[in-house]
């Protein structure tokens, strides 16, 4: 087990009743190994390591759950973009306005963000199952469960596939950003291949997985800790952590409730 937690006490925490309790005792014992992890709201993450910052699937602007200090992107050095919807790609420019930064997506996603402006140098174009290391962090694209239109003016763009990744950064901490999906059986392939310590998955429902398909997604993934995402932001997304905390009692798997704007591993 590489991420410490303490279960007795955070079954104490728990029973204490006071959910913002357990969340900040929660940020308090996970060990990201020196990985600062941002929630900026939504699906959207800003991972800091070694002096380089990730962000994935930048949502920031007209993002309803982003707060105020987080809406304008800070200085990156990479991207990620697990799909075409514009709740995860509508900064993507914003945030590789440096032309140094570099965007990591399937290569459809990649040739029509070069197409709005983005410059072919700073475009790295791969696909699923396909590994890069970025400065020192191994980022693999993996496969999701879901769609990847582009909103192009009144046209519906062919997006290619919807994505997930796996970071494995240099210090040992590997997290998994499972992008908009549904549980699917190779995430156990994903737990065979790169036993990823943390998720980001989402629970909100109607567009992606609820909190009992997540459940069963963190048993196959065989994390440690998830932190749920997209659930929230608008009405229709009602998943709770609540909810992902029932179906996986007894699990062993501890739930990271991050509010947007938290940042754990500082
Ligand atoms: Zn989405």
């Amino acid at each position: 087990m590489r991420i410490r937690i303490r279960f007795r006490m955070l079954y104490l925490v728990a029973r204490a009743g006071s959910h913002q309790l357990q969340s900040k005792y929660m940020e308090s014992i996970v060990d990201t190994k020196g990985v600062e992890i941002t929630w900026c709201g939504h699906a959207t993450f800003r991972l800091t390591t070694l002096g380089h910052t990730f962000y994935i699937d930048p949502f920031l602007k007209d993002n309803p759950a982003c707060p105020a200090e987080e809406k304008e992107p800070k200085p990156a050095s990479f991207v990620l973009v697990t799909h075409g919807h514009s709740d995860h790609m509508a900064d993507v420019l914003q945030t590789a306005r440096d032309p140094k930064t570099k965007v990591v997506g399937i290569i459809e996603l990649n040739h029509w963000l070069v197409a709005q402006g983005l410059k072919p140098e700073q475009s790295v174009a791969i696909n699923i199952g396909g590994t890069v290391e970025l400065a020192g962090t191994r980022v693999t694209m993996t496969p999701a469960v879901h769609s990847s239109g582009i909103e192009d003016g009144g046209a519906m763009v062919y997006g290619g596939d919807a994505a997930s990744f796996v970071m494995e950064f240099a210090e040992g901490l590997t997290v998994f950003h499972a992008g908009d999906t549904t549980v699917f059986g190779d995430m156990g392939l994903i737990a065979d291949l790169y036993h990823p310590d943390i998720a980001m998955l989402p629970i909100g429902g109607w567009y992606t997985m609820g909190p009992r398909e997540a459940a069963l997604a963190a048993k196959l993934l065989r994390v440690k800790v998830v932190i749920p995402m997209h659930f929230g932001t608008w009405p229709v997304l009602v998943g709770t952590p609540e909810q992902l905390e029932h179906h996986l009692e007894g699990s062993g798997i501890a739930v990271l409730r991050l509010q947007p704007g938290r940042t754990v591993g500082a």
